[in-house]
């Protein structure tokens, strides 16, 4: 499959627009508006004096954020607290893809541009879903192995003219706005052999555009790279963990890093601290932000054995871009073990704080405290928590350090129970801070995990997972987890039964007064599903999406559920707000997936509808929202093959599917990964050349012949086998009792 772009005269996949009643009146009057088919003149035009002043267009959104300082709030008004109950839809676009969809579209002059699975770029009349081009990269399935948290991506950027994208394999491409026709591309992973990534979205800063790259839970060394605009030649690498002490310094920076770093340290898994995520760059202060990521391994008593901070890890960096040297740095978590990563979307404004207006960076990671930096010098004004955490009693502002509870949470003399869980207080879903309430509204989660130390020594398992301990979400779901002893099962509950707030998991939608440090009104909802990004407007209103497919709008100021929409796609990505001749859009990308995208939600719209990407906008007096025809019974299901295998073997079996297939394919319609207990004779057949030696890898089915040998091929093939003869048995069971069959979802 070649690398390529499309540019299609007429659209591919149809856009579905539902042109409002009033507009058809008009126009059966003979004064409709007349430019509603005009094409942009303009295509991608973003520069420095645009982006600095881009209240001066409040229709277009020109960042991930909208503005520089990637507020996600739109100044528009259209669309307010007294007609928000007109809203209703304008038009949709089908991405063809069942992955999840996580970027925030930018729109300029009239045109869309956003990206979606392993980096596809989409380019749309933003009046009425009309493709203008598509963008699909050449990505190897082989890349899906080294992806802990689906194929997503989160964004574009787009300036001068080029829409920059990193695709999944980490390729950056620059495109031309006009046609996606690839102007360069340039491979920015140092070593295929380890498990690099790409998910987030490149950040253009002055002259030059940056990616760094996920892989941290794998076998990663974080770094970032930064390419000339128009050339694509490199101009600064930075390291954000230093290497093998026997090898050269990269960046001057790494000193410092390496005196906080055990010498003997696992050098050989690469010591993690990926920024796969969050960068802002302040065009007024000319630095770039950036939040590294969480440590390879997870346990610091084995990665680092004589402790240490371990910088960069877990760390706000603000660089120069010219030069790509650190000017300031934080250290959110020292010594992290808990994978509190600091990549969480970072928000730079002017907060009145101490009776002066300070230029701010705000944060809310996953460790659960809400940051405020002085972002010209990186100093720390305040820091609140904002969901329950236990891993520190608090941030001494005075020396800058979390007071740790190492007694609470380190998890090397037995298990233990953290606050906030792996997943985060908050994780990548877009905070929003509206400038007129002072108010962030911030998409939290109130949970915890419990955390174990399950190997003895750490053996290297070179490009693929390496966290060296266990991590499960404390709600007692996972404590059936094949090969939990039952001391270790009792210790656990016992653990749980001492903190029953960790068993009230919920996601919240809070809106946080950064300068008070408090919460002013909270959206809880049940499960951890529903931590959708969130937009607030001029409007007094504030966006966010939910698994089970609604479009949900509050009052920015009391909370006040106003308005759902029932889109029938799960909604995980930032809704986002543009204007064009006079009408105000609401648009979001929709479809579930990321991290913790195999954990099934009962209620979540894919089981009904399946996941088929959507890009969605509304505008006042739109349609009805057109749902997803639902999912087609998929008929009988065929015999199954002869088991032929001992139960030992299918025990076996399960291990190694839990091990190394269950991430994609034990929650089918979430992943859109096909349905193993349903396999065809032919596939049947093929099994272990689908398995072992990439016979589907162009399909996104990786080959683990370097991993698995012929004989665990063969169990894991005989405990398909065994799942599908239980559930052949159950239907066939309920036919000859005459009790309807049901697919199981
Ligand atoms: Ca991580």
């Amino acid at each position: 499959m070649p690398s390529h772009a499309t540019i299609r005269p007429a659209p591919r996949r149809a856009a579905h627009l539902a042109l409002p009643l009033l507009a058809l009146l008009l126009a059966a009057c003979g004064s409709g508006p007349r430019d509603t088919a005009r094409k942009p003149e303009s295509f991608g035009q973003i520069d420095r004096a645009r982006l600095l002043a881009a209240d001066a267009t409040p229709g277009d959104w020109l960042t991930s954020g909208r503005d520089f300082g990637k507020g996600h709030y739109s100044p528009l008004e259209q669309i307010n607290r007294d007609n928000v109950a007109r809203l209703g839809f304008a038009w949709e676009y089908h991405t063809g893809t069942r992955r999840g969809l996580e970027a925030t579209p930018i729109v300029v002059d009239g045109v869309m541009y956003t990206s979606g699975v392993a980096g596809r770029v989409y380019a749309l009349d933003a009046r009425n879903g009309e493709e203008l081009w598509h963008f699909t990269p050449e990505v190897d399935g082989q890349v899906n192995r080294k992806a802990c948290c689906d194929q997503v991506n989160r964004g574009v950027s787009v300036w001068k003219g080029k829409v920059y994208v990193a695709a999944l394999d980490g390729m950056l491409y620059a495109l031309d706005a006009r046609s996606g026709e690839v102007l360069w591309k340039q491979d920015t992973i140092v070593d295929h052999r380890r498990a690099y990534t790409s998910t987030g979205a490149p950040e253009v800063a002055g002259g030059v555009v940056v990616i760094g790259n996920a892989g941290a839970e794998y076998d990663a060394r974080g770094y970032l790279s930064a390419y000339d605009l128009d050339s694509g030649r490199l101009a600064w690498r930075f390291y954000i963990v230093p290497g093998d002490p026997s090898q050269p310094r990269e960046n001057p920076e790494l000193e410092l890093a390496a005196r906080t770093w055990d010498p003997k340290s696992r050098w050989d898994v690469g010591g993690g601290g990926t920024a796969w995520d969050a960068m802002v760059y302040d065009p007024e202060l000319d630095l770039l932000y950036v939040g590294t990521g969480n440590a390879a391994l997870y346990n610091r008593a084995k990665r680092s054995p004589k402790g240490g901070d371990n910088l960069f890890l877990s760390s706000i960096l603000a660089l120069n871009p010219r030069t790509g040297r650190l000017v300031w740095y934080y250290q959110e978590v020292p010594g992290d073990m808990w994978d509190y990563t600091a990549t969480q979307p970072m928000v730079l404004a002017d907060l009145p704080i101490g009776g002066m207006t300070r230029k701010v960076l705000m944060q809310a990671p996953k460790n659960g405290f809400f940051y405020v930096f002085d972002r010209r010098t990186g100093e720390l004004l305040s820091a609140k928590n904002f969901v329950p955490v236990d891993w520190a009693k608090g941030i001494d502002l005075k020396t800058g350090r979390p007071l740790v509870d190492r007694d609470a949470v380190d998890y090397t003399t037995g298990p233990k129970l953290v606050f906030p869980a792996t997943m985060g207080g908050h994780n990548w879903n877009p905070m929003s801070f509206d400038p007129r309430t002072g108010l962030v509204y911030l998409p939290t989660l109130h949970a915890a995990n419990y955390m174990l130390d399950t190997t003895r020594g750490h053996e290297y398992r070179p490009g693929r997972l390496n966290m060296g301990i266990t991590a499960m979400l404390a709600t007692g779901l996972q404590l059936g987890s094949p090969g939990l002893s039952p001391q270790l099962r009792r210790q656990l509950e016992q653990l749980g039964r001492k903190y029953p707030e960790a068993r009230d998991m919920h996601a919240s939608l809070t809106a946080w007064d950064p300068v008070a440090q408090q919460a002013v009104w909270e959206y809880p909802t049940p499960g951890w599903w529903d931590r959708g990004g969130v937009l607030s407007t001029a409007g007094d209103l504030v966006f966010q999406g939910t698994d089970t497919g609604l479009l949900r709008v509050f009052d920015a100021h009391d909370g006040k559920l106003l308005k759902e929409i029932d889109t029938g796609t799960s909604i995980i990505a930032a809704p986002m707000s543009y204007s064009i001749d006079g009408v105000q859009y609401v648009a979001v990308m929709a479809a579930w997936g990321g991290g913790g995208w195999f954990i099934t939600n009962p209620k979540s719209a894919a089981y009904t509808y399946g996941n088929e990407g959507r890009i969605l906008a509304f505008r006042l007096d739109g349609g009805p929202t057109p749902k997803p025809a639902p999912l087609a019974d998929p008929g009988p299901r065929p015999m199954p093959p002869p088991l032929g295998a001992s139960a030992a073997t299918v025990q076996r079996g399960a291990r190694l599917f839990a091990e190394n297939c269950g991430i994609c394919h034990q929650n089918v319609p979430r992943s859109g990964a096909p349905d193993l207990t349903r396999m065809s004779p032919a596939v049947h057949q093929t099994f272990n050349d689908i398995v072992l030696h990439g016979q589907r890898r162009a399909l996104g089915m990786p080959q683990w012949d370097d991993v698995l040998s012929e004989a665990d091929a063969d169990a894991i093939h005989a405990y398909l086998i065994s799942l599908a003869w239980d559930a052949y048995r159950a239907e066939q069971a309920g036919l000859r009792a005459g009790t309807p069959v049901v697919a199981p979802h």
